[in-house]
């Protein structure tokens, strides 16, 4: 029993991760919005004063192959070739999602490597070219790995204070993988009830005025300058992501594009600003 732990333990990075410096901040499970609202997660966000790693975790049995020139990745297994999505190219997509989003984030700008490890001490790694990619490491080589790219970068990226503030940011940065509401409650796009609700009498339909671009409740008879935002905000929490402009018209059942626009505007700032 004791050894069936021990060896499922080997399997999971967490076991190679004790054997680190100190200097090593990890976060696992990241979720950050990427480029044109995507999102994108990280296995393991390696942090240190040096560079930042970002590692891709693979248990795969069989064997792997990577073929270089059609930048893909087999695996046989039971006599079964399959072609699998390339953890080379995801970890190079995520350091791009990643300097994307550390894009005017007053952080110093700091070296990105990249990792994929495999797990699984059965699986047989080949490639057509040799020697293996830089980055293709197995699990138990990844603390001589992480030390070796730290001393080999000749200077210090960061602060330890500046290296805190950034973990501290990229947690308060982490979305939750959460299903959407409509998956969750299995409504659709239709069932949703459109427009804006009054704030003071909560009756639904509020409708836009020309008053400082207010909208007004014929049930109360008052205006609000904020409704719109919270409607915004509701229906993003419902889709899931961000809305598009059209969207935005179909939601708060207003026509005019440069409104929504507007009142789009609006509101990611005050997202930003939350
Ligand atoms: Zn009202």
């Amino acid at each position: 029993m004791k050894r069936e732990l021990g060896y499922q333990g080997e399997q999971s990075l967490d076991y190679y991760y004790q054997f680190l410096n100190d200097d090593f901040l990890l976060m696992h499970d990241l979720r950050l919005r990427g480029i044109n609202q995507t999102f994108f997660q990280i296995d393991t966000l390696i942090l240190c004063p040096q560079f930042i790693g970002i590692i891709e975790v693979k248990n795969l049995a069989g064997s792997i192959r990577f073929e270089n020139s059609a930048s893909q990745m087999l695996r046989k297994l039971n006599d079964v070739v399959e072609s699998l999505p390339n953890p080379l190219i995801q970890v190079r997509r995520q350091r791009l999602q990643l300097q994307h989003f550390f894009l005017n984030q007053n952080f110093p700008s700091i070296p990105i490597k990249t990792i994929v490890a495999f797990t699984n001490p059965t699986t047989i790694i080949e490639t057509d070219h040799n020697p293996l990619p830089n980055s293709v490491i197995r699990a138990e080589a990844l603390p001589e790995k992480l030390e070796n790219f730290q001393t080999s970068s000749n200077k210090n990226s960061m602060t330890s204070d500046q290296l805190i503030k950034l973990a501290h940011f990229l947690c308060q940065s982490h979305l939750p993988d959460q299903p959407s509401v409509l998956q969750t409650y299995k409504l659709n796009y239709v069932d949703i009830r459109k427009g804006v609700d009054c704030p003071f009498c909560n009756r639904p339909f509020m409708t836009r005025t020309e008053k400082n671009g207010s909208l007004y409740c014929a049930h109360c008879f008052r205006f609000s300058k904020k409704a719109h935002l919270q409607a915004l905000e509701e229906f993003s929490v419902i889709m899931d992501k961000s809305l598009t402009n059209k969207e935005a018209r179909e939601f708060l059942l207003i026509e005019s594009r440069h409104t929504a626009y507007r009142m789009l505007n609006e509101w990611s700032g005050m997202l930003k600003n939350s």
